[in-house]
């Protein structure tokens, strides 16, 4: 199979194979999908087959360009990451930087090491896998020097590789600036570059930009390939795979968040906030609200407790009505919801499911955190049997 390392997509492969070996590769393309299917696990496999000593082809992964360019270090391959501003001063394009006194100076110097450590840090982890999630923060863009260092990077001849491959992740976060210097680079395609894009929102990027990059879709990945990809190349916990293919929606990258030490912190602590409404006092939720709240103050992450929460009523109905531990997702979990189960009744799981949604919809409209919270808490209390 083409590309046997990208999961699945295998006739958006074949189809890159058959026009890499006819000699038909495109200048550039959009490598575009939802988030973590593996869009850069591709991008970096084509780098890999243009250039390998045994190739075009299928990359061998053993000769030195493969293996360069698979731990990211290959002179004629180059990653552009998001990244943030080089200073805060200079954030604005063309803002003039002369005149700075020396503090200035030593302090775009030191930023400029941040970047540049940021970058290594990414690229390790890209190095590492390209499927685990990069953690980009909400201001890290594409900023026209990127673009112009790109651009004299594109038009210097390979080192040591057959084709120069130029790889520019979440090509979204492109400023305008940036976008209108690549479209530079896309109207004139230096010689050999095969100029690759990656990105989740298509939409974006601008139109000009689109028409000129060859589209590459790839899809959502089926559960049993997550299953498959966590536990044979992720070692993952075979306890955790069903809740983490289950939270993916497709995404490799998010299965594997969901897998990790975090996902499991999270999972935790929605087991603490429903054994203590279920058997504390209303005190003691207003506690656990409290130090819920002190410790994760973003809403996504309030909203990813909520999906877990409804996770585990969603196994309870299950344990409750049908007893299938196949269906189970939370199995690591199952004497704990067995203890739940003795206490709820299905109908009462239902107004609880129904309860959170609520909930993660007035969150989604901007509701007070700590007010929301507490409501859910009222209601999902009123969700389990009298103690005997
Ligand atoms: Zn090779």
């Amino acid at each position: 199979m083409a590309f046997d390392r990208v999961l699945a997509q295998s006739t958006t492969k074949d189809r890159l194979m058959r026009a890499l070996v006819d000699g038909r590769l495109a200048h550039a393309y959009l490598l575009h999908g939802p988030s973590g299917v593996g869009a850069e696990a591709l991008a970096i496999e084509l780098a890999k087959a243009v250039n390998c000593v045994n190739g075009p082809g299928e990359p061998c992964q053993v000769c030195i360009p493969c293996r360069k360019i698979g731990t990211l270090q290959h002179p004629d391959v180059r990653l552009y990451l998001p990244l943030p501003s080089p200073s805060a001063k200079s954030a604005k394009a063309g803002e003039r930087t002369d005149g700075e006194s020396d503090d200035e100076t030593d302090e775009r110097a030191s930023r400029g090491e941040d970047r540049e450590a940021r970058r290594q840090e990414l690229l390790a982890i890209l190095a590492e896998s390209p499927y685990v999630p990069l953690p980009f923060n909400k201001r890290d863009h594409h900023g026209i020097d990127d673009i112009r260092e790109l651009r004299r990077e594109a038009s210097v001849k390979p080192y040591e590789g057959r084709r120069k491959v130029v790889i520019l992740v979440a090509a979204d976060r492109m400023t305008a600036d940036a976008s209108n210097a690549l479209l530079k680079t896309l109207e004139e395609p230096p010689g050999d570059l095969l100029l690759v894009l990656t990105t989740d929102r298509p939409h974006r990027l601008l139109p000009t930009i689109l028409s000129r990059c060859q589209p590459v879709r790839l899809s959502r990945l089926a559960d049993d390939v997550l299953a498959e990809a966590l536990t044979r190349w992720f070692h993952v916990d075979p306890g955790r795979v069903p809740f983490a293919v289950r939270q993916a929606d497709g995404s490799l990258s998010r299965a594997l968040a969901s897998a990790s030490e975090r996902g499991e912190t999270l999972r935790t602590t929605a087991v603490a906030f429903l054994d203590t409404i279920h058997t504390g006092t209303m005190v003691d939720v207003f506690d656990r609200i409290d130090q819920f709240l002190t410790a994760h103050k973003e809403t996504p992450l309030i909203e990813e407790i909520l999906d877990i929460l409804i996770g585990y009523y969603r196994d309870l109905f299950i344990l409750l009505e049908t007893r299938d531990d196949e269906a189970v997702q939370n199995l690591d979990r199952r004497d704990w919801l067995m203890t739940l189960a003795g206490q709820t009744s299905a109908g009462q799981v239902e107004t609880a499911i129904d309860a959170i949604h609520t909930i993660k919809q007035a969150l989604a409209r901007n509701a007070h955190p700590p007010l929301a919270l507490t409501v859910l808490a009222l209601r999902l209390r009123a969700c389990r049997k009298p103690a005997a």
